[in-house]
């Protein structure tokens, strides 16, 4: 062959391996670590000075051209580094994570095995309200008394189904069915393993303030424990181009210019154009375009014109 290839050695990054199998403590028995990784934040850079050529390697820095990527959404040299994970996570938190496709998964056989014989637990003080804005979140906590009593209660449900399940499997009812009665709250395992790009795409649905707090809990330790670790100049352009980026919708540009130069009637025309403004019994209607647009003006330090 008359090209010459470089030699080359497995890709190692020290602060990840040392952590390496070392289980994360997520919820009262959940947990996550890493069980091994490929690539690194070489990788991504490797990959694509492959596809914009050898020139480029001397005028961008390996921080700059990875914020490059980000920025652009050049997303195949993220594609480049993944990583496997082994999760023990309540099904009903399990029940979203699986909803990410672009992973590889092997979850403990409830058919094969006896199921885990552990339930998550809620603590008095954790009980949450429903949220009266967002049909699918929570909002403040019971006060600690009502707390107790649920506890109570779930600790009996939990007590009978766990019972009930092992006397069936004590009778010889097979595993595929004696596990049908068991609750959500029960604990699964598994082994998940996906590439940095579509891990990123998890962390900012189930980072984000609206994802359910028990997901949550997991996707901000795989972030800011591991990821951080593993690729810091892929975590923090992440971070500031798309995790804690804001995204402005046409209107809401227009709007905002209009804000900042005074223009007030321009802003309520649009606003009223957009549907934004319509009013019942003397009150705005609640609108959900109109509240994000308003979180976003607090975010910038402007008044809500309306
Ligand atoms: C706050 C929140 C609330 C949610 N509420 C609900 C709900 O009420 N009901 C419900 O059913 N789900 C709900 N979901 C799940 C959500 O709709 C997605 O299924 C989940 O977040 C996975 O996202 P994804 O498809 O982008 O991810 P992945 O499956 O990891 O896919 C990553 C990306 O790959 C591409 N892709 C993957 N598979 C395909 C395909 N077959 N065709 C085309 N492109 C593909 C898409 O671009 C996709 O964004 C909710 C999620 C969140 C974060």
């Amino acid at each position: 062959m008359s090209e010459e290839f470089e030699k080359l050695e497995q890709v190692k990054v020290p602060a990840l391996d040392e952590i390496l199998g070392k289980p994360f403590k997520v919820l009262d028995d959940g947990f996550i670590r890493v069980i091994d990784y490929m690539g690194s934040d070489q990788s991504v850079v490797q990959a694509a000075r492959v596809s914009y050529g050898k020139g480029t390697k001397k005028l961008r820095q390996d921080r700059g051209l990875i914020r490059y990527l980000m920025r652009h959404k050049h997303t195949t040299p993220f594609e480049m580094c993944e990583i496997k994970f082994h999760i023990r996570i309540p099904m009903d938190a399990w029940r979203q994570w699986i909803r990410h496709r672009t992973a590889n998964v092997n979850e403990y056989s409830t058919r094969y095995s006896i199921a885990i014989d552990s339930a998550q637990t809620t603590k008095p003080d954790e009980w949450r309200m429903q949220s009266k804005d967002n049909k699918q979140g929570s909002s403040g906590y019971f006060d600690v008394e009502t707390g107790r009593q649920l506890s109570e209660e779930e600790r009996k449900l939990q007590n009978l189904a766990r019972e009930t399940y092992q006397k069936r499997i004590d009778l010889g009812v097979a595993r595929e069915q004696a596990r049908k009665d068991l609750p959500l709250s029960t604990y699964t395992e598994a082994y998940w393993k996906i590439d940095l790009h579509n891990l990123l795409h998890f962390l900012r649905l189930r980072m984000e303030k609206n994802a359910q707090l028990e997901i949550r809990k997991y996707a901000q330790i795989i972030g800011h424990e591991i990821v951080a670790k593993w690729v810091p100049f892929t975590w923090e352009a992440f971070l500031d181009y798309e995790m804690n980026a804001q995204k402005f919708s046409a209107i809401e540009l227009e709007i905002i210019k209009n804000i900042i130069s005074a223009n007030t009637e321009a802003v309520l025309e649009i606003a009223e154009k957009a549907g934004w403004l319509k009013v019942k019994d003397g009150r705005l209607v609640k609108n959900l375009e109109r509240m994000e647009m308003e979180e976003k003006l607090e975010l910038l330090g402007l008044e809500k014109p309306w």
